[in-house]
């Protein structure tokens, strides 16, 4: 028989959509209204299985509709699923149920998830549209045509007024197992139903369904459980009604039964899904509060703390947005995999939505061991993934709060372990970070920061600076690098807080660009000014969210022929970074801008994690050796680590700098192991381009001199 389904949604875009998802189901009719009121009055005409809901409506909401569905006995038990879109507090669900609803989607809904729930709720109102056919079936025979009784799908059973069984059907002997002659002629109470009441024990007259059908009424239970085959429990759904001698008296009951063992699977399906995320087969977040609670309500108790963790991925969105939602929720199934693996059995996992996870641990050392699995978590998630084939770097930032000491009820243990996790992404995220009270205050800081950041780059409201470059035999200057810089105030903000700030909120493509420009227009003004020297470019710094945009050659190639200036004086610098792995984008990328003619340096070299098979896969033209590295030149182990890095650049084909040098001493050492270019404080720091441009008078041809001859010497 075919089932409706209500849909209703405002927004017709919504009601198409629904449709479309609905249209896979088999036997099933779908009926749309665009308002409450109308939806009601679709209810009052037409039998419908069960309502899908859109809550915000204007005029009558979603939960008003439910609750004159809940007023009228044809509507009373017509299940609903709300549909939301705005968020998922506690209060507002439990407003939802309250009015009636039974489950809740949020929009944008999965349809897998909308599928699999709309078929669970058709598959129970199938259920009892059969035993209502049954029941009235019944009704009309009036327990005299037995013909009738032994076609019915459900168990029924018949017993004289003393209890005794005068009728069992085949559908009830093929559920419970026996025959029939095993079970005519034995007490009901004794051969099939199973009771725990002492009083029902006591005898047949006692039992409420002899009460209720010796008073004309019927008797009906969704919790019985009746004896089967070899004494095995059977759950079952049942109704007795009382039957009537020819003259109209009560004489016996007849009980229509069905084994309601799928059903309890299915209700713990239901159970399960609205308690546990599908994907992971964690907890969720109606798990996750309960928990939570749970946890408060025993401490408070026992006087035991616990701790709370906050867990956020750290570069999650760059995978879905660059591999696919699918690849997103493999790389979710795997991290959940980890960190079960890091974690006791009586932690509590939980994924509330996102890539944001939680874990509640319970027990004495709750302190204690929040850090450990901390430092598990962070060392397991930082392992490379591979998903589809894929390499990914991942990692994640995690913030723990303790109960008391942290938050004095759910929400606000809530609130400052966020704030915790927010602090370790802020200090460079694959960290952990125990809440503290003045985090508040930074986090509110770092917030302001992004508003004034915004607001900055509305105008470009920047600056670069240039740190030369230097042939250390010679002391020449052989190029320079840009850095950027902001001023908040008349202070300085360093870039090492901004372009991480920059780099989250998706900010860093507009300046990465205006950095690029502003750079190009410095060196083709310079490379009119000067008789520059051969191989004389300016680095430009180049984050890996810039490199993931598919413009960025086209867009640089246009720039740099639209001013006209040869794209050889120019190279950029990509960080070693974790992410820079190699997807099309990078790869395609990177070698665009080799064909242009600008250079490549890998920054920071030695501090991140490449493997010599990946440094082969990249057009480098520079290897710039890190700090940390020239920091400890002096040292055999420090030297040894800068030769090797020297072989291997002059194995790859590519040139090697030295960056942060402060001393003459590690700039004769580092001469010494055959790195000659460098930059660092020790020879030039970062400083406005005019400084430069002195720098150079000293040291080059200027060209306009040598046009005009030597008359300003
Ligand atoms: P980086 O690319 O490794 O830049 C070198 C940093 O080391 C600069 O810091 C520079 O001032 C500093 N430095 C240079 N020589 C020495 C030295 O002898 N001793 C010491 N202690 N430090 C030295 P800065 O300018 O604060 O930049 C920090 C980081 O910010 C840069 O590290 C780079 O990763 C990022 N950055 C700067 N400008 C940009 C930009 O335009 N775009 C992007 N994406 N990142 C940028
Ligand atoms: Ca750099
Ligand atoms: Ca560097």
């Amino acid at each position: 028989m075919k089932q409706s389904i209500l849909i209703v949604d405002d927004q017709k875009a919504n009601l198409v959509a629904l449709e479309a998802t609905l249209s896979e189901l088999d036997n099933v009719e779908v009926i749309s209204a665009t308002s409450g009121p109308e939806a009601l009055s679709i209810l009052l005409k037409q039998t419908v299985a069960m309502v899908l809901l859109d809550v915000q409506m204007p005029g009558m909401d979603g939960f008003e509709v439910a609750s004159y569905m809940r007023q009228r006995s044809k509507t009373r038990h017509i299940p609903i699923i709300f549909l939301t879109a705005i968020n998922k507090e506690d209060g507002y669900m439990f407003k939802g149920y309250e009015s009636g609803g039974v489950d809740f989607l949020f929009k944008p809904f999965d349809p897998f998830v909308l599928l699999s729930k709309v078929r669970i709720f058709l598959e129970l109102d199938g259920r009892q549209q059969k035993l209502e056919e049954a029941l009235s079936k019944l009704k009309q025979v009036k327990t005299s045509n037995e013909v009738l009784l032994r076609s019915v799908g459900e168990g029924i059973i018949g017993v004289c007024l003393k209890g005794t069984i005068t009728f069992v059907n085949p559908a009830a002997e093929m559920i419970l197992g026996m025959h029939s002659s095993a079970l005519i002629g034995q007490p009901l109470y004794k051969a099939v139903i199973v009771s725990t009441h002492q009083a029902e024990q006591s005898g047949w007259d006692h039992t409420k369904l002899y009460k209720a059908c010796s008073e004309g009424k019927a008797y009906h239970t969704d919790v019985g459980v009746f004896r089967s085959y070899h004494n095995k429990m059977l759950p079952v759904e049942y109704t007795a009604s009382p039957t009537h001698s020819p003259s109209g008296h009560f004489d016996g009951a007849v009980i229509v039964f069905k084994d309601i063992t799928e059903r309890k699977k299915i209700e713990e399906k239901l159970h399960f899904m609205a308690q546990y995320d599908a994907l992971t087969e964690l907890g969720n977040r109606n798990l996750f509060n309960s928990a939570l609670n749970n946890s408060i309500t025993y401490s408070d108790h026992s006087s035991q703390s616990f701790a709370l963790l906050f867990m956020d991925l750290d570069r999650f969105k760059q995978v879905n947005d660059s591999m696919g939602h699918d690849a997103g929720d493999e790389l979710l199934k795997e991290v959940a995999a980890r960190v079960n693996h890091c974690i006791r059995d009586t932690d509590i996992l939980c994924r509330l939505g996102g890539d944001e996870f939680t874990v509640i641990i319970n027990g004495d050392q709750a302190e204690k061991a929040s850090v450990r699995v901390s430092e598990k978590l962070i060392q397991s998630l930082s392992q490379p993934f591979e998903i589809f084939g894929q390499e990914l770097y991942v990692g994640a930032s995690i913030g723990i709060v303790y109960y008391p000491e942290m938050g004095k009820d759910a929400s606000e243990l809530i609130r400052n372990a966020d704030m915790a996790m927010y602090q370790a992404k802020h200090e460079g995220r694959n960290r952990y970070r125990v809440f503290e009270p003045d985090m508040k205050t930074q986090v509110e800081e770092s917030m302001a920061l992004e508003v004034e950041l915004r607001r900055a780059v509305e105008n470009m409201d920047f600056m670069l600076h240039y740190q030369p470059k230097f042939d250390m035999r010679t002391r020449r200057i052989v190029g320079a690098e840009a850095l950027l810089r902001w001023q908040v105030g008349g202070k300085m903000i360093s870039p090492a807080v901004f372009i991480p700030l920059a780099e989250e909120t998706g900010l860093i493509n507009n300046i990465g660009r205006w950095v690029f420009e502003t750079a190009a227009c410095q060196v083709k003004a310079w490379s009119e000014q000067y008789d520059l020297p051969d191989g004389f470019r300016i680095s430009v710094n180049m984050s890996v969210q810039q490199l993931q945009d598919f413009e960025l050659v086209n867009l640089m190639s246009t720039y740099l022929s639209s001013i006209n200036v040869n794209p050889e004086l120019l190279e950029i610098e990509i960080t070693e970074s974790l992410f820079l792995e190699q997807t099309e984008v990078n790869l395609s990328n990177l070698a665009g801008i080799r064909e242009l003619g600008a250079g490549i340096a890998l920054d920071d070299f030695g501090t991140g994690y490449s493997s010599m098979g990946y440094l082969a896969q990249l057009p480098l033209t520079v290897l710039k050796i890190d700090k940390t590295f020239v920091d400890n030149v002096h040292k055999p182990q420090g030297s040894a680590i800068i030769s090797a890095v020297v072989a291997l650049a002059k194995g790859l084909g590519v040139d090697v700098i030295a960056e942060g040098v402060e001393q003459e001493e590690q700039s004769k050492r580092l001469i010494e192991l055959g790195c000659v270019t460098a930059q660092g404080f020790y020879f030039g720091k970062p400083v406005p381009f005019d400084e430069i441009e002195s720098l150079m008078d000293s040291q080059m041809l200027r060209i306009d001199q040598a046009l005009n001859g030597t008359e300003n010497s």
